[in-house]
Formats: structure tokens, C-alpha cells, sequence
């Protein structure tokens, strides 16, 4: 079962696809990245919005270890955790 958050995600990377379309992952590398991260103490900042369905979303905030901003961080190639989780 997929949730909210994941379907988000899944039309936020066509999108960045479609507009860059290069330096990215494959989707599925991204969407596993994207668990890990939301479950991990070093994920800071999420933050929970309504969609314009009323379905409540949450979309990734910052590592505290990088510093980086976690939407971004995970759908580029050559990233890595600096923790070794991805
Ligand atoms: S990049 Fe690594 S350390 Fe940072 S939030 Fe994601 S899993 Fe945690």
C-alpha cells in the first residue's frame, strides 16, 4: 500500500524529471531513500500539509548531519547518507 506522502513523491520526480531530467535516480532508489530518511532521528523539520484533496502530506525537511535539504538530497545521484543508511 503506498501512502500520501510517497504518491507526493511520485509526482514531485516526474516533475523534476520532466524539467531537468538529468543527475537524477531512478525512482524507486529514490523512494526507498525517501523512507529511510523520514524515519531517521537525524530527519529535522518535517512538515505536514493539506493537499489540495484535504489529504494530509508531509514532505521531508533537513539532515542534521549534512545540513542538506532532504527533497533534494535524495533524488540526486552521487548523494550519499553520511550516516551509511543509503
Ligand atoms: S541523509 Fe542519512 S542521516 Fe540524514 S536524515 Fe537521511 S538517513 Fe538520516
Amino acid at each position: 500500500m503506498t501512502t500520501p506522502s510517497i504518491n507526493l513523491l511520485s509526482g514531485a520526480i516526474k516533475y523534476i524529471k520532466a524539467t531537468i531530467g538529468v543527475g537524477l535516480e531512478k525512482e524507486d532508489v529514490i523512494k526507498k531513500r525517501y523512507t529511510i530518511c523520514e524515519g531517521c532521528e537525524h530527519m529535522t523539520k518535517q512538515k505536514k500539509f493539506l493537499s489540495q484533496t484535504n489529504v494530509e502530506l508531509k514532505k521531508l525537511g533537513k539532515c542534521s548531519l549534512c545540513g542538506c535539504f532532504l527533497m533534494k538530497k535524495i533524488v540526486l545521484k552521487n548523494e550519499k547518507c553520511l550516516d551509511g543508511r543509503w
